[in-house]
């Protein structure tokens, strides 16, 4: 930026962060910039870190509900710097919009957050119940030692967060034209298939695991999951890999294996829909293992205090 007009403090506090390469899991320095300028407003600020991932837990009041602002410092990585225009680590304001790796996801939001709890408690300076910050460094990748860990830590020195607003980018257009609520299940299936290797010529003797698998795709793929709700779109079912084979033309192989995903509503349960899956296979002959993980179980909140302060803000504070 070439003029003197000093940056808008949001700006000043982004830029700040985008040049830090946080590359998942690495928080390089993001966590002490904000645990600094919480520490000014009067939280108390509390580095626990798991394994090579920084979190960091900050608290402002000892009672009362705790509304708490939660995000990730860290980024994905950059790829190919050649393929960018300008360095990913160097924030750069081109037509109004910001170029930086992490600038949407999401150190923006990051920066919004800080400034709003900096304004409001210069206004609020005795303000009822809790405000709390939850920040993590690992949302990109594993996302094993950071949010979740510390919420086990919180609770079982029962400590426990009312409201918890994300500051993840959610809007299409413009700042606040929709609120996500919500979020929908991940469940992964891993399959082997178990078959007998054998000559092409001689299928009787032979037992191929793609043939086995193929009756059982094809069902899984037409099952309608499930039409959606009002708040989630179908469940939808996909296999994201698939391979056999005995790497000669005249063998048929001895197993097969795939991956697949299910996206699921809260019509499911990650049981539930288990449970589904096993009920097709049991319908099929097929000697097979399934492994199952579990990213997440959807989640929807309920309508409340939260939405509606939520939805106020986002029409009492239009955005310029
Ligand atoms: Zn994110």
């Amino acid at each position: 930026m070439a003029d003197d007009t000093p940056p808008h403090p949001s700006i000043a506090l982004l830029s700040e962060l985008v040049r830090r390469p946080s590359i998942t899991p690495e928080d390089a320095g993001c966590q002490e910039i904000i645990a600094e300028r919480l520490d000014a407003l009067g939280f108390t600020c509390e580095s626990m870190p798991y394994g090579n991932v920084r979190n960091l837990w900050a608290r402002r009041g000892s009672s009362g509900p705790v509304l708490c602002f939660a995000g990730h410092t860290d980024v994905v990585p950059p790829g190919d710097e050649d393929e960018w225009d300008s360095d990913p680590f160097e924030p750069l304001i081109r037509d109004g919009l910001m170029y930086g790796r992490g600038s949407a996801d999401m150190k923006s939001g990051l920066a919004a957050m800080i400034l709003a709890l900096e304004q409001f408690v210069a206004a609020h300076k005795d303000h009822n119940g809790c405000l709390a910050v939850l920040i993590t460094s690992d949302e990109e990748g594993r996302a094993r030692d950071g949010t979740l860990k510390v919420i086990e830590a919180l609770t079982a020195r029962d400590e426990h967060i009312d409201w918890c607003v994300l500051g993840e980018p959610s809007s299409q257009k413009t700042l606040g034209d929709n609120v996500r609520i919500g979020r929908r299940g991940s469940l992964s299936g891993m399959l082997t298939v178990n078959g007998v290797q054998g000559h092409v010529a001689y299928p009787q003797l032979a037992d191929n695991p793609i043939g086995r698998f193929a009756p059982v795709l094809a069902e899984l793929h037409t099952i309608e999951w499930d039409c959606g709700n009002e708040f989630f779109p179908p469940t939808s079912f996909q296999v994201v890999d698939i391979h056999s084979g005995a790497g000669s033309p005249n063998v048929t192989p001895a197993k097969l294996s795939t991956r697949f995903n299910f996206r699921y509503s809260t019509e499911w349960s990650h049981e539930t829909l288990k449970q589904r899956v096993q009920e097709v296979f049991a319908s099929h002959d097929i000697d097979f293992e399934l492994d199952w993980h579990l990213s997440g179980e959807p989640f929807l909140t309920a309508a409340g205090e939260l939405i509606d302060a939520t939805a106020k803000a986002v029409t009492e504070y239009p955005t310029k």
